[in-house]
């Protein structure tokens, strides 16, 4: 029974509960409670650490701590509240960063409290480093994420000066560990100099490249964490740093792999140098063809007499919250017959599994969502795409223009299909800021309008028929 009310007890049921919640993250339909599963854990963590702490803490901290806590749930609370389902992305961005915050203010607290300890040192300032480089890149992801940072900023020679500047942080902190130094001044130059770091690794990214930037970002949060845990020896610190770490790291890796980039090229060089936004040589003059444009009731004739038809969901479906729409409008195919499905490109969206997220709350079928290596081949045998607020993970620069941003990038092959109907409201690029040839592609036709529109318009047409 003693053993029961233990932090040690508490720490593996809490540890259990993070590993058991991030297996259920993996399947939209256990995604909710697998959430709810590893929050739950979390709290027991934090209040058994409070209550079951055998060291002496005076009164006057309990009451920060309680403060701290009852502030930081009001606002947590206020804000995923009233957060949009679009703003997610950014916020979960901010979140992140206010995760490498923490890890780093950690060091910077404990630094004094360790010196000449070198193996406590080293991890003081290896946290130091990673958690305020998470905390500062992922401030400026989240300002790429919402549009405050249109455009990548890259000084001349900036990935030559990043790389110096980092090996230049690592020799510092070595320096600090080696020396056994208790100098807050160069603590303080080593944390603001991360900081530093940090702004300059994200601002220079393009637009395509910020899916891999923001997964890594996670990674070093989760990593920053694991190194307050081991500072410590909070097992569950650790457990749960090392899973946000290892997972951040798998996503990293998936990225990497959807952008057709290698890791080694994403920390230390040649990242999101490809053109800038923009700057692909492509314009709409420059453009070949013309583009077509087509109607709701013609879309819904061409989709009435399909067999197969493949969806394409982007971006524009979450701006125009049009999930639940799009499910209505797939089962009513189905029901007609047509063998319907969705084709998830891993970047589409502006955070990784982002689709995913957005279908799985109008409890759409998982078996329905296609991956791209699997759909890719099907394209060909498919009578009608469907690509709704989807531009940059469908457009075929990224294996025609070697100039492109996106060149080298895999892409949905929709061009493959008979016929291909593309649903945005104007002729503006998507988040890489690029033309798109697959517009003038003789296949295409274009359905102007607000994908939620436009969506419920198809659906009205085909009910009548
Ligand atoms: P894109 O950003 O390429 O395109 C979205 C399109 O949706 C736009 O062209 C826009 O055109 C259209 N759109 C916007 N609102 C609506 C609406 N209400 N109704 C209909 N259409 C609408 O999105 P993709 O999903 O194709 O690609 C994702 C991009 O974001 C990639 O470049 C990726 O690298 C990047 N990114 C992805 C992240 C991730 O983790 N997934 C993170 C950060 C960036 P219009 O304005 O004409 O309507």
């Amino acid at each position: 029974m003693k053993y029961i009310f233990s932090l040690e007890f508490i720490y593996l049921v809490a540890s259990i509960t993070y590993i058991l919640g991030l297996k259920m993250l993996g399947k939209p339909g256990t995604a909710r409670k697998g959430n709810l599963i590893a929050a739950a854990g979390m709290t027991l963590a934090i209040f058994g650490t409070i209550f079951l702490y055998q060291g002496k803490v005076p009164t006057y901290i309990y009451v920060l701590i309680g403060t701290a806590i009852v502030i930081g749930s009001i606002i947590g609370w206020m804000i995923a509240k009233k957060v949009a389902m679009t703003k997610m992305p950014e916020l979960v961005s901010l979140f992140n960063g206010m995760g490498g915050a923490s890890a780093a203010l950690i060091g910077l607290i404990e630094f004094e409290h360790y010196t000449g300890k070198m193996l406590s040192t080293t991890t003081i300032v290896a946290g130091i480093i990673i958690g305020s480089v998470s905390f500062s890149g992922s401030m400026i992801a989240w300002a790429k994420l919402n549009g405050t940072l249109k455009n990548p900023i890259r000084l001349p020679k900036y990935n030559l000066i990043n790389n110096l500047v980092i090996i230049g942080l690592i020799v510092f902190a070595g320096f600090m560990t080696w020396s056994g130094t208790s100098s807050q001044v160069y603590l303080y130059l080593l944390f603001f100099a991360a900081l530093a770091y940090g702004i300059m690794l994200v601002i220079p990214i393009g637009g395509a490249d910020m899916p891999v930037v923001i997964s890594l970002l996670n990674s070093f949060t989760g990593l920053a964490a694991a190194l307050g845990g081991f500072l410590y020896g909070n097992m569950v610190m650790l457990t749960g740093g090392i899973l946000v770490g290892s997972a951040g790291t798998i996503l990293t890796f998936a990225m990497c792999d959807a952008m057709n980039r290698s890791l080694v090229s994403v920390i230390f060089g040649s990242f999101g140098q490809g053109s800038s936004e923009g700057s692909d040589g492509l314009t709409s003059e420059t453009m070949t063809g013309s583009i077509k444009k087509t109607t709701v009731s013609d879309v819904a004739i061409l989709m009435n007499y399909s067999q197969r038809i493949i969806i394409v969901p982007g971006y524009g479906l979450a701006v125009a919250q049009a999930q639940h729409a799009i499910h209505e409008l797939e089962q009513l195919l189905v029901s007609k017959g047509i063998d319907v499905k969705y084709a998830i490109h891993p970047v589409a969206g502006r955070m990784p599994g982002h689709m995913n997220v957005l279908l799985a709350e109008t409890n759409v079928d998982y078996d329905k969502l296609a991956e791209m290596e699997d759909v890719n081949p099907e394209f060909k045998n498919t009578d009608v795409v469907f690509v709704v607020g989807a531009n940059d993970v469908v457009n075929p620069a990224a294996h025609t223009n070697p100039s492109s941003p996106i060149f080298g990038m895999p892409i949905l092959e929709v061009e493959n299909a008979k016929n291909i109907i593309v649903n945005k409201r104007s002729m503006n690029p998507g988040y890489a800021g690029i033309e798109n040839e697959l517009f003038y592609n003789q296949k295409t036709s274009m359905l102007f309008g607000d994908a939620k529109a436009v969506i419920q318009s198809l659906i009205a047409e085909l009910k009548g028929m």
